[in-house]
């Protein structure tokens, strides 16, 4: 990257695809895959639902769509479902399990973002006419507002039995389940096979445009494609974007490994600094949250103060927070040009005080 060119740590989604990814754009085989007839999406399921464990996988727009397609498959109107407190159906997903399925969101305050038995025991509802029966857990890997972490897999399997013991289904937000599985060193279909239901999305780490996949068992991920048309996601020759997820998956996963190093080093970067408060320790992979001092301005004065020394990064999930995400557009160069912005707004009393504020504090 040019020295010129900001530093972007605002999110994994202001990826770009490279020139092969582009070329296998180009390329692609195409067909109507609303009758089932384009070669690379049909590709793309066949090798997502084997490499997950799963029966069958349906290529979808977005990961909120593929998401709610999940809610939508496994619940009927008037059902709850239980999450973490900070999970990104509950929060950001514009109230679409309320919207699109009539399903209420209960929400379980866990650890970063992970949800363990003894939390989640006792919310478990139903049997009785006042209440909205139970039907479906949801569980985030990694967790993005609980800051990168990921679950343990005995963890996952102990909720897991938890949940379906009491009859439920359980589905995996897993926007960057890859990144969980690199950070821990787990297969993909290892650390799905407590859940019912996974999703993934390829246009964050993974670098793609656009696109996610769903998997389950055929019976769900039939019901999920009719979900998918109803909410207006069933695409024609959508190979022109499956092609550029193959090419994701033979290139930009295992090299997740280098953004998890690259937020490791921003966080030690930063943890001495004054009026930072970090636990680097907690990086596990691509997201690094920090606090900053309510005396050196809030996460938006730094974030716009930052913005002014070439670096983009927002503040996130609180006056004082701010999220810095790594990914494959930004190199070991550019986190360190981060950090030594970040020391002289904080070096300097007003820097960090400018007089406007970014937009937005959504960080997806
Ligand atoms: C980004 C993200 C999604 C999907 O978001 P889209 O904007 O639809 O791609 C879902 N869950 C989590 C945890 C995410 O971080």
């Amino acid at each position: 990257m040019p020295p010129s060119e900001p530093v972007e740590l605002r999110s994994d989604t202001f990826t770009r695809p490279t020139p092969g990814m582009r070329a296998a754009i180009a390329a692609a085989d195409v067909g109507d895959d609303m009758v089932g007839e384009d070669p690379t999406v049909n590709a793309l399921e066949a090798r997502m639902a084997a490499l997950l464990g799963k029966d069958a996988a349906v290529f979808a727009c977005s990961g909120t769509q593929s998401n709610q397609m999940a809610v939508w498959a496994q619940c009927s109107s008037g059902d709850e479902l239980l999450i973490e407190a900070t999970g990104h159906i509950a929060n950001y997903e514009a109230g679409g399990p309320a919207a699109l399925s009539g399903v209420s969101v209960r929400r379980i305050p866990g650890d970063r973002g992970r949800l363990d038995v003894p939390q989640a025991d006792g919310h478990i509802r139903g049997g009785n006419v006042h209440f909205a029966p139970t039907r479906l857990l949801c569980v985030e890997n990694s967790t993005n507002l609980g800051g990168g972490a990921t679950y343990p897999l005995a963890q996952l399997e102990r909720l897991s039995a938890w949940a379906r013991s009491a009859g439920l289904r359980v589905h995996m937000d897993g926007a960057r389940l890859f990144n969980a599985c690199i950070a821990r060193g787990y297969a993909a279909s290892e650390v799905v096979r407590p859940v019912d239901t996974v999703s993934i999305c390829f246009s964050k780490g993974l670098g793609c445009p656009m696109g996610s996949i769903l998997a389950g068992d055929a019976a769900t991920i039939d019901r999920a494609r009719r979900a998918r048309k109803l909410f207006g996601g069933a695409l024609r020759q959508a190979g022109i974007v499956a092609a550029a997820c193959l090419y994701a998956l033979d290139h930009h996963v295992e090299r997740l490994a280098d953004d998890h190093a690259h937020a490791r080093l921003f966080a030690e970067g930063i943890a001495g600094l004054p009026g930072v408060a970090i636990r680097p320790d907690d990086v596990e992979t691509n997201l690094v949250f920090f606090e900053i001092a309510p005396e050196f301005g809030t996460a938006a004065d730094l974030s716009a103060a930052l913005l002014e020394r070439g670096v983009k990064l927002n503040p996130a999930g609180g006056p004082q927070r701010l999220r810095a995400c790594t990914h494959l557009d930004v190199g070991r160069e550019g986190v360190l040009r981060a950090v030594e912005a970040i020391r002289d707004c904080l070096a300097r009393p007003d820097a960090s005080r400018p007089s406007r504020s970014p937009a937005g504090t959504y960080s997806h």
